[in-house]
């Protein structure tokens, strides 16, 4: 049977096709969907959100030892966090079947960063698959596991955003359902001590040279002769451009496993054709083995080596001219990124942008948005939980160099603490930093569309679960108790007090802003917590002196023409504006 998919619902059926056991994600686009369709098969498939990419890496792990088909899965920032254990478990190999997914995202659509994680295979030195389209995003990651195990290697499955999102045909095929390995003590295999591990990178090289033989013979690399003028050699979602662009005019070389490099297949292509181009996207990946051989190819010098290629790209790249589109009259509505109408951190970013002599440190998630004018309440953004560690190192430097007018204050959300947030607050503690640290818990993983987290008292299957109590936690790391606020965002004078109070002290401080995302599913401890009845906000126009200011909260449903005005549809009536109006016109209806 066929259906339509997208690449990540395909992944997830592959997974169950392939007699998945175990899965272990966190959330980050263009991985989420992942995990959300993997719970679609919970009966046979356990699956759960980790806090943070290496613990699901490692949980993932934890699951091939015991002898199942296991996989995590993430964006690719998140491999970064994920590599500690990653290039340990190339050492050590897998019992299950082990894959882990790295959703790539050239041009940015949703990350801080661009990187390349091909370069990530060859690094740790694991086998590479990647998928162009939703059929092999399932066949791939079906034949991962399978490759996983015969080669003992961790499997790296490398998505991109548009074949995770985009849609295609997919046929369907039955689980495999696969014995558990009976579990055994092998300490020479799994103890990664010195001595073992000079004994498993022996055999990780042996085990790489069986690769690139499979590489060179395997039938997701490619050869498509159509004459010997020109040879393609790509991979991934450029072989679908490429095909677009050159059609059957030409010769081509799809690799679908890039690590290994099938060299001699590479070598033998390009023996039987005039001039090679190398279509990829982002790195000079395929580019750079091709170099080492020796081989003649026409690749960066025209390709974009950033940004997400198109067919319009590629095809200006090698001839030089854009194919004529279809023109439309009007242009797309300018959407500028900004904090939702009702978004619950919008009062604490109005609150803290008043205030003089601050650096505010952020972090990865929905209140990076509070960077955006006319709030421009963040100041710097790295890394998932960067916020409070580089807050704290910026406090130190300031204190140590004598400035003590300029104030550090870190902002973070409760996934992204829960991520790797308590350890830069654990370091914030036990160095006795200065920093304020502001927990922005909006009762959800917002950003990545409303994912569980261990703060929300459900698990990704669907039962309830314990839930952390921030506060708890924070003083469990050392924070005196006197030291941590909780406030209502949407009361501007809680929000203020907390600040100022938080902000004198020099020692470190921590305030939670908490209330849940006004988009949100409220679960019935919401409901029992929080006054989240409908309410409605507007603007009495006889009283309006158009001052303008309640335009400054940035609302996307206050408007500004002859009138002020608020869009009933829109408002959710957290009354932040009317705490702005200073004459009173802003009244809840
Ligand atoms: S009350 Fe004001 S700030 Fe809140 S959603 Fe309505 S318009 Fe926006
Ligand atoms: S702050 Fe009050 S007076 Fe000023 S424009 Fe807004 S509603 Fe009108």
């Amino acid at each position: 049977m066929k259906t339509i998919m997208t690449g990540n619902e395909a992944v997830a059926r592959g997974a169950y096709e392939g007699g998945l056991v175990f899965a272990s994600a966190y959330p980050g686009t263009p991985s989420t969907e992942i995990l959300e369709n993997i719970v679609n098969y919970k009966d046979d498939i356990y699956c759960e959100w980790a806090p943070n990419e290496k613990v699901a890496m490692e949980a993932a792990i934890g699951a091939s030892v015991a002898g199942v088909r296991s996989m995590a899965a993430m964006k690719h920032v998140g491999v970064n966090v994920a590599a500690d254990p990653l290039f340990t478990f190339a050492y050590t190999g897998v019992t299950g079947g082990c894959v882990l997914v790295s959703a790539d995202d050239p041009g940015m659509h949703s990350s801080q960063n661009e990187q390349d994680n091909r370069n990530y295979a060859a690094a740790a030195r694991v086998l590479m698959l990647e998928p162009s389209d939703s059929q092999e995003s399932k066949d791939f990651m079906r034949l991962g596991l399978e490759l996983s195990e015969i080669f003992d290697t961790p499997v790296l499955l490398r998505m991109t955003t548009r074949v995770c999102h985009s849609k295609g045909l997919v046929e369907l095929g039955d689980r495999v359902e696969m014995p558990v390995i009976p579990y055994e003590k092998n300490i020479k295999k799994f103890v990664a001590t010195p001595a073992n591990g000079k004994v498993m990178r022996k055999n990780l090289v042996q085990r790489l040279k069986a690769m690139e033989a499979y590489a060179n013979t395997a039938e997701i690399n490619k050869p498509e002769y159509n004459g010997d003028e020109i040879g393609i050699i790509t991979s991934g979602v450029s072989y679908q451009y490429a095909r677009e662009v050159f059609g059957d005019e030409v010769s081509y070389l799809k690799l679908g496993m890039t690590f290994p490099m099938p060299m001699d297949l590479i070598k033998q292509f390009a023996g039987k054709v005039k001039k090679i181009y190398v279509i990829e996207e982002m790195d000079p990946y395929i580019e750079n083995h091709l170099k080492m051989a020796g081989i003649q190819f026409i690749g960066k010098e025209v390709i974009p080596e950033y940004d997400e290629l198109n067919p319009d790209i590629v095809r200006k790249a090698v001839f030089g001219e854009r194919e004529e589109g279809i023109k439309v009259s009007q242009e797309a509505v300018v959407r500028p990124p900004t904090l939702c109408a009702g978004c619950p951190h919008r009062g604490f970013f109005y609150a803290l942008s008043k205030k003089k002599n601050v650096m505010i440190t952020g972090d990865i998630g929905c209140y990076t948005l509070g960077s955006a004018p006319p709030l421009s309440a963040i100041d710097t953004c790295f890394c998932m939980g960067g916020s409070i560690s580089s807050g704290h190192g910026a406090a130190q430097a300031l204190r140590k160099t004598g400035n003590h007018d300029l104030k550090v204050v870190s902002v973070i959300g409760d996934s992204t603490f829960f991520h790797s947030g308590i350890n830069s607050l654990m370091d914030v503690v036990y160095n006795k930093g200065c920093n304020t640290s502001v927990i922005l818990d909006n009762r959800i993983t917002g950003m990545t569309g409303h994912q569980q987290n261990p703060g929300t008292g459900y698990t990704l299957m669907g039962e309830g679960t314990e839930e952390v109590d921030i506060p708890k936690l924070c003083q469990a790391i050392g924070m005196k108790e006197e030291n941590i606020y909780i406030v209502n965002p949407n009361k501007l004078d809680e929000v203020n007090k907390a600040l100022d109070e938080a902000m004198a002290k020099d020692e470190p401080t921590v305030i939670i802003t908490k209330w849940p995302c006004i988009l949100k599913k409220f679960s019935p401890q919401d409901k029992k917590e929080f006054d989240l009845s409908p309410k409605k906000c507007s603007i009495n126009q006889d009283k309006c002196k158009k001052c303008k200011l309640c335009v400054g909260v940035g609302c996307p449903a206050i408007h500004s023409g002859d009138n002020i005005e608020i869009d009933k549809v829109s408002c959710t009536g957290c009354a932040v504006c009317k705490q702005v109006c200073p004459f009173n016109a802003i009244e809840e209806v």
